[in-house]
């Protein structure tokens, strides 16, 4: 895999830093990453990412613009409400970055689809809503061996969390959680400042990761207080009966 005259230019940025260089540049562009999830945190995650010259990016997404998104969803303008997120973030990013392959799925992602939506990807960034979509992705990443960027922001509150293998994000909230949709922000309501801050966390970590940045993330949980203004981090344990990553 090489780089153009032309990413060389757009990517200048990136590639000075030592610990990117032309190199890290490249791992980036080879990357397949999928986005669960052009709310909120997707809003924050689709354009660093794409920015970011990730190679081929699949947005899935089955809800269209409504007025109340806008707050924290800058993908989006007024004039799209009642169009599909996937396709207007398509359409996003092939403006930011035509070197990006973008493919969008107009689809609610769950057990049933999920692991035929994931397999092939290099990584995977959930930023969906509620707590059973979540353990439905967090599954076939473990059988699949998916690395798994996981963030969530629900009023003043946020978390990422990144799992590869064990724990994974189903160690962390256990079995009770598969039919419920219990934190949906529509009912607590959410900062949009917040869900960009958590998205461009989980932007951030899913390109260290991807470069090999730093130190490894796995099984690590951070936390942010968007009152306090802090953030805190703290590891997982595996869960020795968790069904999903028990056995691996
Ligand atoms: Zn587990």
């Amino acid at each position: 895999m090489s780089l153009s005259d032309e990413e060389l230019d757009r990517y200048a940025r990136h590639i000075v830093l030592p610990q990117i260089g032309g190199v890290g540049q490249k791992k980036l562009k080879a990357a397949s990453v999928a986005v669960i999830g052009a709310g909120g945190i997707g809003s924050a995650v689709i354009p660093a990412v794409a920015g970011a010259g990730i190679g081929k990016l699949t947005i899935i997404d089955s809800d269209e613009v409504e007025l109340s998104n806008l707050h924290r969803q800058p993908l989006f303008g007024e004039a799209d409400a009642g169009k599909p997120k996937a396709e207007l973030a398509m359409t996003f990013v092939s403006r930011l970055n035509r070197f990006v392959g973008v493919s969008p799925k107009i689809q609610r992602i769950a057990t049933e689809n999920a692991r035929a939506l994931l397999v092939g990807h290099d990584l995977v960034i959930d930023g969906s809503d509620n707590f059973a979509t979540r353990l439905a992705v967090s599954d076939p990443c473990v059988a699949l061996g998916i690395p798994l960027v996981s963030a969530a922001a629900v009023q003043f509150k946020g978390q990422v969390g990144f799992f590869r293998g064990r724990p994974c994000y189903r160690c962390f909230v256990g079995d009770a959680f598969d039919a419920d949709d219990c934190d949906n922000c529509s009912e607590l309501g959410v900062l949009g400042a917040l869900t960009a801050t958590i998205g461009s966390f989980a932007a951030l970590l899913a390109i260290n990761s991807i470069v090999g940045i730093g130190e490894d993330q796995a099984g690590k949980l951070h936390l942010f207080d968007g009152e306090k203004l802090e953030w805190r981090t703290m590891r997982i344990p595996p869960d020795p009966g968790c069904s999903a990553c028990g056995s691996v």
